[in-house]
């Protein structure tokens, strides 16, 4: 039978222990696969250098089914862990959550950038973590440049050149020296500034930069920066950021037009989800890297903490112990597989590199401590060397060797994105939504109906349980829980709907406070267990179709054209709470209630103003045969006393109308005042 590997991360850690498993255990033996958001490892000691231009964003992805071609690797994103049952969750490619079960399991999926640990530095400030990260900072840095160029005010020139970078560690330190070599280098080749107009501030919370390296190197590092024009600041902490710049905790507001945060993580998302054990997001591992309670599964890299036992510290997050973890935990999985004990991490490091720009690092190579260009020499060679294929030795290698003869390139494209609020059409009986699929968008229905349908073991068909018309959204619950989806909305009628990303949605949900009070009012009303209480009327009023309850309709039918005077006449006379609007005097076009009326008088209506300008259009109705539940959650998604009622949901032709008291009287007289 074959061992079923399955490893979540193809970073530094997953992608080793991959390819030492392929190496360890004979193929009809095995059956790895690879779970991976993208396609391509990403080399993040060199994404700095993409940054500053030195490097094309493409020379520091590896693609990882060239890397690993006895594997199945699979971009599909995992949902969630089910330690008990040995089983994994990933999104299918059409949306579906699938599960694939495990003999043992590799989590290797890093962490995640935080960047709400400071106010504002999520809206305001560039992360550095992926590709798309470092291509998209590279084009604001040039932008900048560009616009400094074409600005009149020398401080707002100052300002567009002022970059300040959060946090001294190794990608901080290494992105303000890519950065303060890429825009003083590029001085020369604009009219408006000069070099000594850039201003690069680094700023960190420590009173030393790059606390992983030792402390004579450290201090080495600081004043080669210096040197090169970087502005260090030690010993700052920023407390909040906004669009002009950053504020210290000591009250100081340091101002300036690109803010770059590199400090903050958090657990990935697949994690916070999982119940383990866990130190400050990391994952608990036994001293051979097994997750803490479970022998089938393991932990490796940024995500974990395993302890070295060379030392007895935790290892730190790096892709030197990321790799090294990688290949022990390989070597432990192929020795259990053939009944032999595993064995403790360890790991004696091999030495520190950091470069700072400016042909200029820190380095500590066995022992040895080397600095200035003979350090830089060193870090190129070794990061050349550490490259995982010779593609990609020879074209970093050939990209470098051109920077020495030649300058950087300040040609930038513009990577602007179509909007991500969108409309989308949907014809009667599409799926929309699917139940159990993940989350993705957030939909407001501008035309049409739709019906929310809910599915169990016992009814796989799955029953109508709302129906939303114009106006109304739906896709929220899922969103801010961030859970699979509890019911499939499929379209009624022909339907248009307005899509918003998730981002977006997130992002619109948290600034604007009415949307917000609207969708914590929708998340109570459409409460999934309303019945739950209630089960016998819910019984009642599912068995009971709407054609034996509904009232006839309201008369006259409205005209469009009828004058607002008319209308008023018109609820003096006869009494009614509303009145339907139909052209043909039986097709449902709106609805005017009292309140329309009072609204039509108070926007600047005359007496002549037609009713088509201040009824309901197009509002929410039910079909004769739907049942006296769907009526009611509508009633109560809508807030209203009654509800048209029309011949089919497929044609609108107006039949009835349902009212609220009905119902309840209904109810009473049937099961009494229980
Ligand atoms: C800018 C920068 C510079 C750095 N410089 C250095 C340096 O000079 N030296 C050094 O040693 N270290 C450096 N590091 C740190 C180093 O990159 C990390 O320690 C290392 O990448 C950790 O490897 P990993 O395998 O644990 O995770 P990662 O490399 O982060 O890989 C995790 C992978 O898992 C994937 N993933 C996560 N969740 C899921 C999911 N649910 N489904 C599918 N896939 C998922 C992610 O997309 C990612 O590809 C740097 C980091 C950065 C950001």
């Amino acid at each position: 039978m074959k061992h079923h590997i399955v490893i979540l991360g193809g970073g530094f850690g997953g992608v080793k222990c991959a390819q030492t498993l392929c190496r360890g255990l004979p193929r009809d033996n095995a059956e790895l696969v690879l779970f991976n958001s993208e396609n391509h490892l990403v080399f993040s000691p060199l994404l700095a250098e993409v940054v500053g231009s030195s490097l094309n964003p493409l020379d520091v992805v590896m693609p990882l089914r060239q890397l690993l071609p006895g594997v199945f690797c699979r971009t599909e994103e995992v949902q969630n862990i089910d330690l008990a049952a040995s089983q994994i969750q990933y999104e299918g490619e059409d949306g579906q959550l699938c599960r694939m079960h495990y003999d043992h399991l590799v989590i290797a999926c890093g962490n995640v950038t935080n960047l709400n640990l400071v106010p504002g530095m999520a809206d305001h400030a560039f992360p550095l973590k992926s590709v798309g990260d470092a291509a998209a900072l590279r084009s604001h840095v040039m932008e900048q440049m560009e616009k400094a160029e074409i600005c009149a005010g020398p401080q707002r020139r100052r300002w567009y050149l002022t970059f300040i970078v959060v946090g001294g560690g190794y990608s901080g330190v290494e992105a303000a020296g890519e950065i303060n070599d890429l825009v003083r280098g590029s001085a020369r080749y604009f009219q408006s500034f000069r070099a000594e107009d850039v201003s690069v501030i680094l700023i960190h919370s420590r009173d030393r930069l790059l606390p992983e390296i030792s402390p004579g190197l450290r201090e080495f590092a600081r004043r080669k920066m210096e040197k090169a024009g970087v502005n260090v600041m030690l010993n700052a902490r920023v407390a909040l950021v906004t669009p002009e710049g950053v504020g210290l905790e000591d009250g100081r507001f340091v101002k300036g037009g690109t803010i770059i945060c590199t400090i903050g993580s958090s657990s990935a998302p697949v994690l916070e989800r999982l119940a383990a054990p866990k130190e400050r997001g990391r994952l608990l591992t036994e001293p051979d890297m097994r997750l803490r309670g479970w022998a089938n599964v393991w932990a490796i890299g940024d995500c974990a903490l395993n302890v070295n036992s060379s030392d007895g510290q935790p290892s730190p997050t790096t892709g030197q112990f990321a790799e090294r973890q990688g290949k022990q935990c390989a070597g432990n999985i192929v020795r259990v597989l053939s009944g032999h004990p595993s064995k403790s991490f360890y790991f004696r490091q091999l030495g520190e590199l950091c470069s700072m720009g400016g042909q200029s690092a820190v380095a500590e190579l066995l022992g040895l401590r080397l600095s200035g260009f003979v350090a830089w020499f060193v870090w190129r060679g070794v990061y050349l060397f550490k490259l995982p294929t010779w593609a990609r030795r020879f074209q970093v290698g050939f990209d470098w060797a051109w920077l020495l003869l030649f300058p950087r390139d300040l040609a930038h494209l513009r990577t602007r994105q179509t909007d991500r609020v969108s409309h989308a059409h949907y014809q009667p009986g599409d799926l929309i939504i699917s139940q159990g699929e993940p989350p993705a968008n957030f939909y407001v229905i501008e035309q049409g109906e739709v019906e929310v349908v809910r599915s169990t073991a016992k009814d796989p068909q799955g029953e109508v349980v709302a129906v939303l018309g114009p106006g109304s959204f739906f896709g929220e619950r899922a969103l801010l829980s961030n859970e699979p989806r509890v019911a499939s909305v499929r379209a009624r009628t022909a339907v248009e709907v307005l899509v918003m990303g998730k981002n977006v949605f997130t992002q619109i949900s948290q600034a604007l406070a009415p949307l917000r009070d609207a969708l914590a009012q929708a998340l109570n009303r459409r409460a999934i267990d309303v019945w739950q209480e209630q089960p016998r009327v819910h019984e009642l009023l599912k068995r009971t179709l709407l054609r034996g309850l509904m009232e006839a309709v309201p008369q006259p039918l409205l005209k469009p054209a009828a004058a607002l005077r008319d209308v008023g006449h018109a609820f003096v006379e006869h009494g009614h709470e509303f009145f339907y609007v139909s052209s043909d005097s039986q097709t449902l076009e709106g609805v005017v209630t009292i309140t329309d009326l009072i609204r039509g008088r108070s926007t600047g209506s005359t007496p002549t103003t037609p009713v088509s300008e201040f009824m309901t259009r197009n509002p929410v109705a039910l079909a004769a045969d739907d049942n006296c539940a769907i009526a009611s959650t509508a009633i109560r998604e809508y807030r209203l006393k009654s509800l048209p009622v029309v011949e089919h949901k497929d044609n609108r032709r107006l039949v009835g109308c349902i009212r609220v008291r009905r119902l309840m009287a209904y109810v009473f007289r049937e099961l009494g005042t229980e």
